[in-house]
């Protein structure tokens, strides 16, 4: 068996190295920059508005709510700091506790420490890998009341103040159900989108299904302002408290300088922004180079013992991250091995948040899922090939 893995492993090094028309070192995923990214850099030095005022961060925040169809975007510094100002407007008080996944990049957690509230780990669907309504609603069902129309966990006796699904590597799963698993207790539900801007489910974009979403622009997403994030709305009071909360709590005044409650310095500067306006023209292109990628990729492992997980129906997704699932952690140990040693980057999935010492003694639901699949999936290269 193992034997075959690495056979298998090794013509996947050498199916990688003709798609990638390289025999050099093949990251994971790498930003693409051959569009206008130089020349409106340069306009913005020129044009000396570098920081946190000027006309490419409003271009960037108008264009990104036109390509995903919503009604605000709040540029911030970056996708960690767009979550936590996108928990404190939807009302995470101190003290509360917030559902999330425990599959998942650290920043879900860590936005979530910052608002003083705790993390519950609830596990994730085996097909999408994001958050699963089945296992939402049966421990809601043990765990939660509704008192005056807000949950609250009976146990701890602490308001369960939101719901953190996030969209793993670019896929979507159920996020209507956990959405309407949420809508029967009262609680408010953020998309942690950070990784998939450009995914669509029924042409609805992720980041926009719930009360808001989280984008982020770091140097490895599928697009880049070098570091960046964004905060995407349709409900006006939400993108109100996003934007002032991220502009230091400033009441506006011509000279005046006031701010009504302790806000947070994170507005996206210009220079960033200008990135933002050149990489956002050239997602659609990103798109079909790393749709065409999986489809070659899919191809690849049919009819072999690796599964390629590809989207579910009705989604159209980025395949920010492309994944293979293993029959087991011995068998991924050996694929990881086979293709880091042939300069081919592939890596396991991050650590669950549950297992952190942050955040080890927080309360988690039956995770059998997300465990399994930290134990077999990994992601292969990934970037736009040009
Ligand atoms: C990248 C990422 C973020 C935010 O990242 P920043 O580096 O702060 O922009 C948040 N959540 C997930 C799941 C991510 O992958």
């Amino acid at each position: 068996m193992s034997q075959n893995i690495n056979q298998l492993a090794e013509s996947f090094c050498q199916f990688v190295q003709t798609t990638f028309k390289t025999t050099d070192f093949i990251p994971l995923h790498i930003p693409t920059l051959n569009g206008n990214e130089e020349a409106y850099v340069v306009d913005a030095i020129r044009s000396t508005f570098v920081s946190t005022v000027g006309q490419r961060v409003v271009d960037f925040e108008q264009q990104m709510a036109t390509y995903l169809g919503v009604k605000h975007a709040v540029a911030m510094v970056n996708g960690t700091a767009a979550l936590h100002i996108a928990l404190l407007a939807v009302g995470v008080k101190p003290d509360s506790e917030v559902l999330t996944q425990p599959l998942s990049f650290v920043a879900t957690t860590n936005a979530i420490h910052y608002c003083n509230a705790e993390p519950v780990f609830i596990d994730v669907d085996a097909a999408s890998m994001s958050l699963c309504p089945k296992a939402l609603a049966s421990w809601l069902e043990q765990n939660a009341e509704i008192v005056d129309g807000k949950a609250i966990n009976k146990h701890t006796q602490k308001p369960i103040s939101a719901c953190v699904p996030m969209h793993s590597f670019g896929f979507i799963g159920d996020i209507e159900g956990v959405i309407e698993v949420c809508q029967q207790y009262g609680i408010p539900v953020v998309e942690d989108a950070a990784e998939s801007l450009g995914s669509t489910k029924n042409d609805q974009h992720a980041g926009t299904f719930a009360s808001c979403g989280a984008i982020s622009f770091n140097g490895n997403k599928i697009m880049t302002t070098g570091g960046g994030g964004m905060l995407v709305t349709n409900d006006d009071e939400i993108a109100q408290v996003a934007r002032h909360l991220s502009t230091t709590a400033k009441v506006p005044h011509k000279w005046e300088y006031v701010h009504d409650v302790v806000g947070f310095n994170f507005r996206m500067p210009n220079l960033n922004a200008a990135l933002g306006v050149a990489q956002l023209e050239q997602v659609p292109s990103f798109m079909r180079a790393k749709r065409e990628l999986a489809k070659s990729y899919q191809a690849f492992f049919a009819d072999t013992e690796i599964t390629f997980i590809t989207e579910l129906p009705n989604t159209q997704v980025n395949y920010w991250l492309c994944t293979v699932k293993l029959a087991d952690k011995t068998q991924r140990d050996a694929f990881l091995t086979v293709t880091n040693d042939s300069g081919i980057m592939t890596r396991p999935a991050w650590q669950l948040l549950n297992t952190l010492p942050a955040f080890k003694h927080c309360q988690a639901g039956p995770l059998p899922n997300a465990t399994h699949l930290a134990d077999c999936i990994v992601n292969i290269p990934s970037s736009v090939i040009v």
